[in-house]
């Protein structure tokens, strides 16, 4: 394969290259656009232009410096062993093969997919959408032998996005409707994705059918059809082994896996947990469950939410401290589908530990969660900082309220298990606790009026305690 006639150079190695607002000549897609996607489908040969790259909107070099601009990309594909299942995860290597360009950034997948094209691959001559299809083209058939035929199209203004993402929504809800259907109970064999090492070198994604990719893009079926077709690539099986913990989803196939994959770095993985040995997180996640130490309870917010979340801080924030294939209790990247698995953090307590959620993802899960618990879970028209947060909770008598009691309980036996070892806790203190340091509860700083002179100071650690329903 060769691309000698592309004016930029190509290659795995400019994966990960960031391309900041000054370096960039255009954005497409992203946070600050509301329609854009990327989608790819299986066609029969005969629908099919081999090679044919096409443009409907303003192309790269008509576009002005600076500028955002709405972006969906369509890749349809042929060849006589394709499968329908194999889409949505040829759909993802979108995000790799976009990457391999030098001068191009793109960003998560689906409808919050984000590209920038940098200043420098425009000046070299890299300015029409003709020639990142073209690449495209050569990638898919070349990483993807089965591929035989394979044409794109780019959409890029308002107008002709419109039909296509309604389209390409259609197609997602299809695929996460089918994903409802089965659970782990019903399957012998989980599968693994490593596509995102080249970004977070110790994260591998453990796929269950109660347990979505955090990309949201690939589900159980679509991580069993790629295997099936390349089980030497980037989604492998992973037989479950032992169930260690039925609650916590503990396997010592997944512990295995994760060992292997993360070089040592982790061995151990609860799939349904955001507390204890939490799954890792790369950095595509659609969202994020953080823990609310003030509440006991927790909230999720996605990335499509520009204000801050009701812990204060923007999902950008919490972004930093969740990603990077870290194991980071008390901040998870989750899938949206996720949240509506009987599974849900279901060692941590479940769905019923949810108060908050911003409103974009209420509206797109609700249907989905138990009727009562719903009207009972915040949103950002409800209540906007934590005190509000503790009233709207007793008001509405969310069933986090009844972990209070025990959780109180449980903080004054452990300070009397201080005093016993002879720590000096004076009376009448106030609490300071981080939220996500050191997972639940944070740490906690207690000072009152003091004048503190040291020849040494101990640092004890506290495990973290946590109640369950
Ligand atoms: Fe694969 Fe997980 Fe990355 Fe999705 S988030 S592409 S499933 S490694
Ligand atoms: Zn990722």
């Amino acid at each position: 394969m060769s691309f000698e006639d592309i004016p930029v150079p190509i290659g795995p190695v400019y994966e990960g290259e960031r391309i900041r607002a000054k370096q960039m000549y255009v954005e497409l897609g992203g946070p600050k656009m509301e329609k854009h996607f990327e989608l790819c489908r299986v066609i029969s040969k005969k629908e099919i232009k081999d090679g044919q790259v096409t443009i409907h909107g303003p192309d790269l070099k008509d576009m002005e410096e600076g500028s955002t601009h709405p972006i969906g990309i369509l890749v349809e594909v042929a060849g006589p062993e394709l499968e329908v299942d194999l889409e949505a995860v040829f759909e993802r290597r979108i995000h790799e093969f976009c990457n391999f360009v030098n001068g191009i950034m793109h960003l998560n997948q689906r409808y919050t997919n984000w590209l920038r094209i940098s200043k420098t691959a425009v000046e070299k001559g890299f300015n029409s959408f003709q020639l990142l299809g073209t690449v495209l083209i050569r990638l898919y058939k070349a990483e993807l032998p089965i591929i035989e035929q394979a044409q794109v199209t780019f959409y890029t203004n308002e107008k002709e996005i419109e039909r296509t993402y309604e389209m390409a929504m259609g197609v997602y809800d299809k695929r996460d409707e089918r994903a409802r259907t089965i659970h782990d109970d019903d399957v012998d064999m989980f599968y693994g994705c490593v596509l995102c090492q080249s970004f977070a070198p110790t994260h591998a994604c453990c796929i269950t059918p109660d347990r979505t990719s955090l990309c949201g893009s690939i589900n159980w079926f679509d991580a069993r059809a790629a295997a099936k077709v390349d089980p030497k690539g980037p989604l492998f099986e992973i037989p479950p082994g032992e169930c260690l913990n039925k609650l916590a989803g503990e396997y010592t196939g997944i512990n295995e896996m994760i060992k292997k994959r993360s070089l040592g770095e982790i061995d151990r993985i609860y799939l349904f947990s955001g507390m204890e040995f939490p799954h890792t997180s790369c950095g595509c996640f659609e969202a994020i469950d953080f823990y609310i130490p003030e509440v006991n309870g927790h909230g999720i917010v996605d990335r499509n939410y520009g204000d801050v979340a009701i812990n204060g801080l923007p999902f950008t924030a919490m972004a930093n401290q969740t990603g990077g294939g870290k194991q980071m209790p008390g901040f998870n990247g989750i899938s949206i589908q996720y949240i509506v698995s009987p599974k849900y953090q279901q060692y941590d307590g479940g769905i019923e530990t949810i108060v908050w959620m911003n409103k974009g993802v209420k509206d797109r899960v609700g249907e989905f969660l138990p009727k009562d618990l719903l009207p009972k879970i915040a949103t950002e028209e409800e209540v906007t900082d934590i005190n509000a947060l503790k009233q709207w909770l007793q008001d509405v008598n969310h069933p986090i309220v009844e972990t209070w009691a025990e959780a109180l309980a449980e903080e004054e036996e452990e300070e009397e298990e201080w005093e016993a070892e002879g720590a000096m806790v004076p009376m009448g203190t106030v609490g300071m606790t981080i939220p996500g340091v050191g997972g639940a509860g944070g740490f906690k700083i207690i000072l009152k009026n003091c004048k503190i002179h040291a020849e040494a100071i101990i640092i004890k650690k506290i495990e973290p305690k946590r109640k369950k329903k």
